[in-house]
Parts: C-alpha cells; sequence; structure tokens
C-alpha cells in the first residue's frame, strides 16, 4: 500500500508585535477550514495548542527583533523553515516600536517601567530580514487575509504569491 504523502506543516511565529496580523489569519476563518484540510498547523500558539516539533514547509513570522533572544531564535526558525514569510510592518520594518531607533530606549524603559534594569532589550528593533534571509514579504498593518490566503494558497500550488501592496496605518 502506498504511504499517504505528509501534508505541508505550517508554522506561525510571534515576535516584537500586537498581534493583529495573526489575527488577521485568524479571521480567515472559512478559508482556514480549507486551508487546515490541506496543511498540518504545526505551530500556531494563537490558534491551536498542539506543537509539531522539528521541520516546517513554511513559516508565517509575525514581530521585529528587539532582544538578543529574538535575534538567537530567528535563526533557529530559518534553519527549520523552508520557506519563511515575513507578514505586517513590524516584521518587514520594525514596526512602531522602531521609534526607540532614533531615540536613546533607555530613556523609554525609564519612562514607562518603575525599575527598568530589569529590562533587556536591544537598543534597536530591527526587520527579520536584517538578520535571515526572508523568501517572500507581505507589508501592511496589519496584513490583509487576502494576503495571508493567497499566500498560503500558493506555497500549496508551488508558485508565487500575487499579492497587491496593502497598507492601513504604516508603510
Ligand atoms: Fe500589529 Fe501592525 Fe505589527 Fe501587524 S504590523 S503585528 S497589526 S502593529
Amino acid at each position: 500500500m502506498t504511504p499517504t504523502p505528509r501534508k505541508p506543516r505550517l508554522a506561525v511565529w510571534k515576535f516584537a508585535s500586537c498581534d493583529g496580523c495573526q489575527l488577521s489569519l485568524l479571521d480567515c476563518e472559512d478559508e482556514l477550514l480549507d486551508i487546515a484540510a490541506a496543511i498540518d498547523i504545526a505551530y500556531f500558539p494563537e490558534a491551536a495548542r498542539g506543537v509539531i516539533r522539528g521541520r516546517y514547509d513554511l513559516s508565517l513570522v509575525e514581530g521585529s527583533v528587539t532582544t538578543a533572544h529574538d535575534a538567537e531564535r530567528i535563526r533557529d526558525i530559518r534553519a527549520r523553515s523552508r520557506v519563511l514569510v515575513t507578514i505586517g510592518a513590524c516584521a518587514t520594518a520594525g514596526g512602531i516600536q522602531a521609534l526607540r531607533n532614533f531615540a536613546d530606549v533607555r530613556d523609554y524603559a525609564a519612562a514607562v517601567y518603575p525599575d527598568p534594569a530589569h529590562i533587556d532589550t536591544l537598543a534597536t528593533s530591527t526587520p527579520i530580514a536584517d538578520h535571515v534571509p526572508v523568501d517572500f514579504e507581505l507589508r501592511g498593518c496589519p496584513v490583509s487575509k487576502r494576503q495571508l490566503v493567497e499566500t498560503i494558497a500558493a506555497h500549496l500550488a508551488g508558485r508565487r504569491p500575487v499579492v497587491p501592496a496593502h497598507s492601513v496605518c504604516i508603510e
């Protein structure tokens, strides 16, 4: 008997962000049901408890790199992802948190936290592409349902996504 081929594995990762782009993915509702039939959602903490460890066929990455741990984590994710797509202004451009790049982040920490000495953060917020090779970027804040569905459908069909530029509040 011929073994059933393994379904492609999708992972959704969060870095420094507001979760809005992941919520756009959850908002796909009906499309997500079709997507779930065609792929294994291997890692998506916002939507599912189960975790399939190992390698992923498609990683969607939301958020920017703002800590040394983030920088280490995205390198590990890249090494385990066949295709890596960044989603949203945080991941593609550093997001609103990149305002720190034009000031001293210690001043912001002192203004917000009662004990800023415990805040372990980088001086900058940087896009994912500053740290690892990225296969495709989805721009927008947040990205749209259509961009996400087209990107996943294109991946399943083995073609490049056709997505127009999309922008709400940044970029
Ligand atoms: Fe939130 Fe906008 Fe960043 Fe998406 S790009 S995570 S909506 S701030």
